[in-house]
């Protein structure tokens, strides 16, 4: 199995994937209440499982997972409340604003731009002439806001998996903790998901969002989700490719 991820890389190992494949993947995780049966890094290890993947596919270099991100956010003088502590509409239970146990992640719109920024700088240095970005919700739209400036100012050609596949179902990531990322979990990682903790009689599910996973989260689902991102990716991924394939 080749090596893919960019810490695992020796300095000449890297050359020769640069060479290979100039690609650079950045999964953007979260420390994050992912209602009470996913862990709390799911954001990170779900694009961090479809990059490999892709990498170990077609090329390319997969970073280490941010896990600070942007989100919504409330403050009073007393409490910092943010991301689903806050979003209590349209999930699967209503429920109180109040502090999700285990999030851990949030920081300003501006600071997280400026961080990717400084990423885009260096990737560029480095050599690579693309960069996927994807995970976490609003950091995947930060990322997005600043596609055009990283290619003017970085020369990165700048993608999300959502550029690849756009799609309610079999979209990457596409809704919180609900069947979409749980059935991705089940896929990447199965003993991490503890259906039981909500099943009935269980946890209330809530902080939540999209369709209920104790009705559609399957590793079946999962995998197929999986499978198309891989597929679409490498396709709209392999004109970097070296030999042209
Ligand atoms: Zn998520």
């Amino acid at each position: 199995m080749k090596k893919v991820l960019y810490e695992e890389l020796c300095p000449k190992e890297f050359e020769e994937r640069l060479e290979e494949c100039p690609v650079a993947y950045l999964p953007l995780g979260t420390l994050e209440w992912h209602g009470p049966h996913l862990p709390l890094g799911a954001d990170g290890m779900q694009p961090k499982g479809l990059f490999v993947r892709v990498a170990e596919k077609i090329g390319g270099i997969v970073l280490p997972a941010l896990f600070l991100g942007p989100d919504r956010f409330y403050h009073d003088p007393n409490r910092e409340f943010y991301g689903m502590d806050i979003y209590t509409g349209g999930t699967i239970v209503p429920y109180e604003m109040q502090q999700l146990p285990g999030s851990a992640y949030w920081m300003p719109d501006r600071q997280y731009q400026d961080m990717l920024r400084q990423i885009g700088a260096n990737l560029s240095r480095a050599g690579f002439r693309a960069l996927v970005a994807h995970g976490h919700g609003p950091s995947t739209w930060q990322f997005n806001a600043l596609k055009t400036e990283f290619k003017e100012k970085y020369h990165l050609d700048c993608y999300t998996a959502f550029d690849f596949l756009e799609d309610d179902i079999l979209g990457y990531q596409c809704d919180h903790a609900s069947a979409n990322e749980t059935s991705i979990v089940m896929a990447l990682r199965p003993e991490l998901v503890q259906m039981d903790r909500i099943v009935s009689g269980g946890e209330a599910p809530i902080g939540m969002g999209g369709r209920d996973p104790r009705e559609f989260a399957t590793e079946a689902y999962g995998m197929q989700v999986l499978e198309e991102n891989v597929k679409a990716m490498s396709e709209g991924l392999a004109k970097y490719r070296s030999n042209g394939k």
